[in-house]
């Protein structure tokens, strides 16, 4: 049996890689199993422990860190968010492919630990309409808008180094997009 194939899903802070990735796992075809991150970030209403996020405490991270779990890991707006590895080589070696998302720091010791990754990078329509989104989606915290924002500069300048970049300018034909180069490299690996 061969290896599952992990699919890195990438882009700045509420570009609308929440709507893809959910495409994404929904779509049949691609067989995707979601890598559930551990964050620091406290749990917003709508998410449930254990299917979005594993929420976990400082002292539970720094173990994890501690115990080399985390297959990369990253300061965002004050809390932390890593990608257990446990589970990762779980699902891999069983023959399923994995769907990480993560900001565009993460991407890079991914690729080194799991060279064979596909990493596709979201980029917004235009730096104001991510602006409009985040402070639609912030609206209550002036200051997380502007650390997303600066945030998202640094990301969208890392961009080029993306071989695969969608625009979210349309949900549909990004989500399209990925879909058709990665059934294409699972196709050549056959
Ligand atoms: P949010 O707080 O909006 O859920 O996530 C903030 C950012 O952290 C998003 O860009 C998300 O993709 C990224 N993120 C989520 N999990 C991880 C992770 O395990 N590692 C890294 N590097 N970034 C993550």
């Amino acid at each position: 049996m061969s290896k599952g194939l992990v699919l890195i899903l990438s882009g700045a802070s509420s570009v609308g890689k929440g709507d893809i990735r959910e495409a994404l796992l929904n779509d049949p075809d691609m067989k995707l199993f979601y890598s559930i991150s551990e964050t620091t970030r406290p749990q917003r209403p709508d998410e449930v422990d254990g299917k979005d996020y594993y929420f976990v405490s400082h002292n539970e991270f720094a173990e994890s860190v501690k115990k080399h779990e985390l297959l990369e890991y990253t300061e965002f707006n004050g809390y932390y968010y890593g990608t257990p590895k446990p589970q990762i080589d779980f699902l891999i070696n069983k023959g399923k492919n994995v769907l990480i998302e993560v900001e565009a720091q993460g991407v890079g010791p991914i690729k080194l630990n799991i060279p064979e990754a596909v990493a596709f990078f979201v980029m917004p329509e235009s730096f104001e309409q991510l602006e409009k989104q985040v402070s639609e989606r912030y609206k209550d915290d002036e200051a997380s808008i502007q650390r997303r924002l600066n945030k998202a500069k640094m990301d969208m300048e890392i961009a080029p180094l993306f071989k695969h970049v969608v625009s979210n300018a349309d949900t549909e034909a990004a989500v399209a997009e990925i879909k058709r180069v990665f059934m294409e490299r699972l196709e050549q690996r056959k």
